[in-house]
């Protein structure tokens, strides 16, 4: 059977010259990057190499990049990093109530250390307000936090708009970029933007690697303390093959960033057309255009307690694709709090199909995609009519 992955928003394969670049420092090139013999030295060079990459993505300098072990290590730190700086009760962070659990429930770990936290309200559509954030500032906001695009229903947040107003304040400001880097263009010397996290597995680079961009001059506490690796901020042996994974994953994000995102674009619309053309009860969440450019979110009105059933026959003809967030996999069948924060009801949030295209996905296997989920449908509508009665 053909198999399709749609479900690029949850991770994505290796590109394999991903993985060229990552070969040699599983054997000669081993050393540890302390090291000041030759073999250190090497691996020094290959972590150089990655975050010089990786600064290059977003326009920014090497040294303004710490690598992480992951985007929520990222998140924990950039959050945690600032608040630890102040007396809890002097402490007030902003941030959206439809966050990944990487920040929301960093904040509530802040919280319980005494930290006031709020949560801005998203549109209908996905989107922050930027004047939600004015009336939410107070005088001793000290960081916003805010995603660059969101996990589930891939809308883009306008984050040069709060990171100004955020400054103009004097706080603080960070984005969640996990889901927008390298896809969309991020340049730090255009946007007022004091921290982003972003995560290697998520652009066609390997898991358990991600980086913190910190710009230069703000200062943070570190959350790892040891041997004082990444100029203290973050202690550890450093993972030299991931690194300069993410760093040609990031270059190669960087230099095919235009036309890979036209492409995506071009897949998505097709998806998003076709099925609510073809599926009457279909229909896209999140703002039509201010999405990330392989992202489709979809809902179907009367039929939200298939979604599983839909995500689970569409796994049998071979086509991989989401009900919500990977990471809620846990609380499958629960509703989505992120649909929730847009304002649906508990029945529409609990019935969301994500399906998110990435660098290999094909035309045809689009075509395929588009026999299959209608039939589906259509197909599966008597069966879980018939579990609705059941447990109604
Ligand atoms: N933030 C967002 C928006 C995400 O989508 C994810 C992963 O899904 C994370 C943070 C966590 O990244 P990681 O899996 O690297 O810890």
């Amino acid at each position: 059977m053909e198999q399709i992955y749609f479900d690029h928003s949850a991770t994505t394969p290796l590109d394999p010259r991903v993985v060229e670049a990552m070969l040699p420092c599983y054997r000669a090139n081993f050393g540890n990057p302390s090291s000041l013999h030759w073999a250190g030295q090497q691996a020094k060079q290959t972590i150089d190499e990655g975050r010089r990459q990786v600064a290059d993505l977003f326009h920014a300098s090497p040294d303004e990049i710490t690598f992480t072990a992951s985007g929520t290590e990222g998140d924990n730190m950039a959050l945690s990093g600032v608040a630890t700086q102040y007396k809890p009760q002097d402490c007030h962070i902003i941030t959206s109530s439809f966050e990944h659990p990487a920040i929301l429930e960093t904040c509530k770990h802040l919280e319980k250390l005494g930290c006031a936290i709020s949560y801005l309200p998203v549109t209908s559509e996905g989107i922050v307000n930027p004047e939600s954030l004015k009336q939410t500032l107070r005088p001793n906001t000290r960081l916003v936090s805010v995603m660059a695009a969101n996990n589930v229903v891939g809308t883009l947040q306008p984050i040069t708009e709060l990171a100004k107003i955020t400054k103009a304040h004097g706080a603080l400001f960070h984005t969640d970029a996990v889901q927008a880097v390298g896809k969309i263009p991020l340049h730090m010397d255009a946007m007022p933007v004091d921290m982003l996290s972003l995560s290697g597995h998520k652009l066609h680079g390997p898991k358990g690697i991600g980086a913190l961009y910190i710009r230069q001059g703000v200062k943070i506490e570190p959350l790892v303390h040891g041997g004082g690796q990444e100029r203290g901020l973050r202690s550890a042996t450093e993972n030299v093959a991931a690194i300069a994974g993410l760093g040609k994953a990031a270059e190669i994000a960087g230099t095919e960033m235009n036309e890979e995102a036209s492409r995506l674009v071009r897949l998505r619309d097709r998806i998003i057309v076709t099925i609510t053309e073809k599926i009457p009860n279909a229909y896209l969440i999140g703002h039509r255009y201010k999405r990330l450019p392989g992202h489709i979110c979809l809902g179907f009105a009367g039929q939200e307690g298939e979604a599983i059933h839909l995500m689970l026959a569409l796994n049998e003809e071979g086509i991989a694709i989401s009900t919500g967030s990977a990471c809620s996999s846990h609380n499958a069948g629960q509703p989505s709090y992120i649909l929730m924060a847009m304002g649906m009801d508990s029945v529409r949030a609990r019935g969301s199909l994500r399906i998110t295209l990435g660098r290999f996905n094909t035309d045809s296997e689009v075509d395929t995609f588009l026999e299959v989920l209608p039939r589906l449908v259509e197909s599966l509508h008597p069966v879980t009519s018939r579990s609705f009665a059941l447990t109604a």
